[in-house]
């Protein structure tokens, strides 16, 4: 039997609302609904890879594509400085087990992260 979509499919299907701000045939980008920053989207393959230790070669293309997206998300908010981050395992934050890479602007930042 296929795995239950994921609350990130289920985005990219329209089941759950979202404010989408880019999507196109491989990927998606939100507004996250607790954002840490005054611009907080998410960028999201529309391939269920469950987190960053799970990409696989063949998913190589992919995965610069979601930089290349959130690279014209970026461009789009008016941020030139900005913050890309990707949790990998509930220790490292993740709570989505969708991948997912979080564009964070409007604010200063400082390192290292909490
Ligand atoms: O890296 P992590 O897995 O914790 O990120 C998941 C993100 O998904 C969180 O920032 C959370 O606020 C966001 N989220 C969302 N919409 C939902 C559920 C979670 O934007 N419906």
């Amino acid at each position: 039997m296929a795995d239950d979509p994921t609350l990130f499919e289920r985005i990219a299907s329209g089941d759950i609302p979202a404010d989408l701000v880019y999507e196109d045939d491989r990927a998606i980008a939100f507004r996250d609904i607790h954002p840490v920053a005054p611009t907080h989207i998410l960028v999201v393959p529309r391939k269920p890879i469950p987190r960053a230790d799970a990409i696989e070669p063949e998913d190589e293309g992919l995965v610069g594509h979601l930089f290349t997206v959130a690279r014209q998300v970026a461009a789009d908010e008016g941020l030139t400085d900005y913050r890309l981050v990707m949790n990998c395992g509930e220790g490292a934050g993740q709570s989505v087990f969708h991948l997912h890479l979080h564009l964070l602007g409007g604010r200063d930042f400082s390192w290292p992260p909490g």
